[in-house]
């Protein structure tokens, strides 16, 4: 059965697939996402710290579950955006990950419950999992200063999903190792927002600042969105990826649904700034980037503009 399931998961695009028993988050994990949320490292992501609780267990998200399978997907880049364009980040060059994956997931799912029968449940990052953790204890990665985990032959450019069974399966040997720890991200990091134990303080991080955060920014994050990391991204900052040595000579991704599409790599601040919620909904229709909504987009656009313009006219 074990192997039929990894070799059904593979063949739908998976570049990894592990198994873990289902039980108790250890101790020491869950007190470093508390402690994480605690500290406020969060931001306005308030829905992490109501969900704390509930990462405890994958139980509280299928009560009957007994195995945790683990998978990676690749979304390595083939290109990049060109460099006089402002930055989307890579992950979001081709259809939104929830639905490929999900896609992809969805039949083999129905086929192995028609088979086993049992209780089986797909989770692509909206379910309150520890969902690196699982990773680790199924053995697909090791887990990155940079916050990220680490895939053979995809390195850190991949999607977590998991699905769980109430069908016990034996579990496989959990990640021992960690990244290469030299330390390349940290230093690269423009905003310093990479803390201990490969946990980021997101109030920094302008992936947050440009995806997550809502509303106007505040002054230190308005600080942090003139610098030249800051004004120069539309959605994301991709640079604690792009300089680990895990990430050099990964193959491309061969999924289709995560290959580059040409609006997504052509576009502009302006294009953006011009949107308003029509144009906005149908042209990122199926993209990952519509989570940041048409006000956030048009605030990271805006920013782009101006800082752009102001750099320029410096003297
Ligand atoms: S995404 Fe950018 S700002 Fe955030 S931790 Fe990585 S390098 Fe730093
Ligand atoms: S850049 Fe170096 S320290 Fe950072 S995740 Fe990659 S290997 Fe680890």
């Amino acid at each position: 059965m074990k192997e039929e399931i990894r070799a059904a998961f593979i063949a739908a695009g998976a570049s990894a697939v592990g198994f873990a028993r289902a039980e108790d988050v250890e101790p020491a994990a869950m007190e470093n996402y508390k402690e994480w949320i605690a500290g406020g490292n969060h931001g306005g992501m308030d829905y992490l710290a109501r969900h704390a609780s509930l990462k405890s267990h994958p139980s509280h998200v299928l009560e009957t579950v007994s195995t945790v399978i683990s998978m990676a997907f690749s979304y390595a880049p083939s290109v990049w955006r060109d460099r006089s364009l402002p930055v989307v980040s890579c992950y979001a060059y081709g259809y939104d990950y929830h639905d490929v994956i999900r896609n992809r997931l969805s039949p083999v799912v129905d086929c192995l419950r028609e088979r086993y029968g049992g209780d089986w449940r797909i989770c692509i990052d909206t379910a309150p999992l520890a969902e690196r953790y699982w990773a680790m204890k199924a053995g697909i990665g090791k887990r990155g200063k940079n916050g990220s985990v680490i895939v053979d032959n995809c390195g850190s450019y991949n999607f977590l999903a998991e699905v769980l069974t109430s069908h016990p399966v034996a579990p496989d040997a959990p990640t021992e190792g960690v990244c290469l720890g030299c330390g390349a991200c940290v230093r690269a990091c423009p905003q310093k927002a990479i803390l201990k134990n490969g946990n980021i303080d997101a109030r920094r991080c302008i992936n947050y600042l440009t995806i997550e955060c809502r509303g106007e920014w505040e002054k230190g994050d308005k600080e942090a969105m003139a610098t030249d990391v800051g004004r120069r991204s539309l959605y994301g900052c991709d640079i604690c990826q792009r300089v680990c040595p895990h990430n050099r000579d990964v193959s491309p991704t061969a999924i289709p649904g995560f290959l580059p599409l040409k609006g997504i790599m052509e576009l502009t601040a302006e294009d953006v700034a011009d949107m308003d919620q029509e144009k906005f909904s149908s042209f990122f229709k199926g993209s990952a980037i519509k989570r940041a909504k048409l006000a956030g987009m048009r605030r990271n656009a805006v920013n782009v503009i101006t800082r752009t313009r102001s750099h320029l006219e410096e003297p």
